[in-house]
């Protein structure tokens, strides 16, 4: 029987921690005799939000277990609050996070090394500079890579002069760099991507936080969104924000109106739409590419022909290989959006079944949560919410949870949620980090 959590439910309980444990996910069970001598060998590929929150809770479940941790990067930088750093008012610095903890605190080992392949039978990953790791489990969380074929002129190498910044790091210091460089009376062209993509509304709040940088730094400057959907994420409170923050600052062009882009030249800074007739000239170009899962996922065979994963929705058991599991963005999730959220619920739900599993204990399983919030300047903010669990197969919202804020409400109550955005970075990051 399925259980109904309210929008207030939701909120009482917390964003993160206080939500997962309420609702039984990560409470941790005193520690079996069967936990206690586990000593399995758990290999996790990708070291971002999935990856380090699965890490860490296998071992909070059963501290003997033998993981590794394998991540190219020494520092993670966070997709997440990126788009403040656009908007001027986060430090880009503070947005990364080092694996001292896991190593130290969780006694993980951690590899900075990338897979380069998955010897499935062999239950082996094969590292660039590494000796292959054998293991008897593995967890698969490599996020996203992009699709370079699906529009004309866009390729991995336009990347500097067109950065996508959609993952974290680097391609955000390119953007915002171009973003100074710009002359007042600038264009900025964002181009979201189409669905299913990391962060549904991540694009939007992105062409919100360019114009709060540019309304005080270069104010005749504008941002034109030309979008190969007609839709998106919290519409009507994204639409609400911008008109009163930054009146005909933005633009934006849905699919209907001829706003897709088909085509792309990044030498000339120029977005080609409405079956190509239409250019549209940019000083600044964030062409956000289309998604699939991360390269790995393609060349281990983890992937169906949608270009991401599918698995058990139950329990994130790859359904092409037993031994795998696979979570965060690169898993198809059903009704969980790709989120860092949706990732560190995965990352423990997952932590939790695959100790179950290897003690023939019962583990707590469903439900899951999410929740994003999205700010259209610093000091204005909404979220939406949602509680899941797996019903019929696959993983649904459960009726009455969650829900979006309350479209008329006014500045104090945006200002309110402005204020909870930061401190939920703080909390999800310490859980995955910490
Ligand atoms: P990632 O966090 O990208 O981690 C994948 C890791 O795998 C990376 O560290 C990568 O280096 C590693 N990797 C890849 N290939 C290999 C390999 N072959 N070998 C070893 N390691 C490998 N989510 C929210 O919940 N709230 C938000 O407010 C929010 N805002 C966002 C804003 C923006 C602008 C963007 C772009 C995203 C935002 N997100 C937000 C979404 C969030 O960033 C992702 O959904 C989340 O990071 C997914 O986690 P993941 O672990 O699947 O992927």
């Amino acid at each position: 029987m399925s259980r109904s959590y309210s929008r207030r439910d939701f909120l009482r309980l917390g964003a993160t921690g206080g939500t997962i444990a309420a609702l039984g996910l990560a409470g941790f069970p005193t520690l079996s005799l069967a936990r206690s001598q586990l000593d399995a060998r758990i290999a996790v590929v990708g070291g971002g939000s999935a990856g380090a929150t699965v890490a860490r809770y296998l071992k909070e479940h059963a501290p003997n277990l033998r993981i590794t941790l394998i991540e190219p990067n020494e520092t993670y930088y966070t997709c997440y609050a990126g788009n403040w750093y656009l908007g001027g008012f986060r430090d880009l610095d503070t947005l990364g996070h080092g694996y001292d903890n896991l190593r130290e605190r969780h006694g993980i080992e951690v590899i900075h090394d990338r897979a380069e392949e998955l010897d499935l039978a062999g239950r082996r990953v094969m590292t660039r500079n590494h000796t292959p790791i054998q293991y008897d489990r593995l967890v698969v969380a490599p996020g996203i890579d992009f699709d370079w074929d699906r529009v004309e002129g866009l390729d991995r190498e336009g990347t500097e002069q067109i950065p996508h910044a959609w993952q974290g790091g680097r391609p955000f210091r390119i953007l915002r760099e171009q973003l100074e460089a710009m002359d007042d009376g600038g264009t900025v062209i964002v181009c979201p991507p189409e669905s299913p993509y990391r962060c549904p509304p991540g694009p939007y709040e992105r062409m919100a936080l360019i114009a709060h940088y540019l309304k005080s730094h270069k104010p005749r400057a504008k941002v034109l969104g030309l979008d190969p959907k007609d839709s998106f994420s919290k519409q009507t409170l994204f639409k609400q924000g911008w008109e009163e923050l930054y009146g005909d600052m933005i633009e934006w062009v849905p699919a209907s109106a001829g706003g897709a882009p088909e085509r792309l030249s990044v030498a000339d800074r120029r977005v080609f739409t409405d079956g190509g007739d239409q250019m549209h000239q940019g000083d600044v170009i964030n062409f956000i590419p289309p998604q699939q899962a991360g390269a790995i996922a393609h060349r281990a065979g983890l992937v169906d022909d949608t270009g991401w994963c599918p698995v058990d929705q139950e329990t994130f058991r790859s359904k092409r290989h037993e031994d795998v599991y696979i979570i965060g963005d690169a898993a198809i999730a059903g009704d969980m959006p790709k989120s860092a959220h949706s990732a560190n619920n995965q990352g423990k739900l997952v932590a939790a079944t695959l100790v179950g599993e290897l003690t023939g204990e019962p583990s707590p399983g469903f439900p899951t949560v999410n929740t994003c919030y999205s700010l259209v300047a610093p000091d204005w903010a909404f979220t939406i919410a949602a509680v899941f669990e797996h019903r019929d197969g696959r993983i649904r919202e459960v009726e009455g949870s969650g829900g979006l804020s309350p479209e008329d409400e006014g500045k104090e109550f945006r200002q309110v949620e402005a204020i909870y955005a930061p401190g939920w970075y703080e909390s999800i990051t310490r859980d995955m980090f910490g």
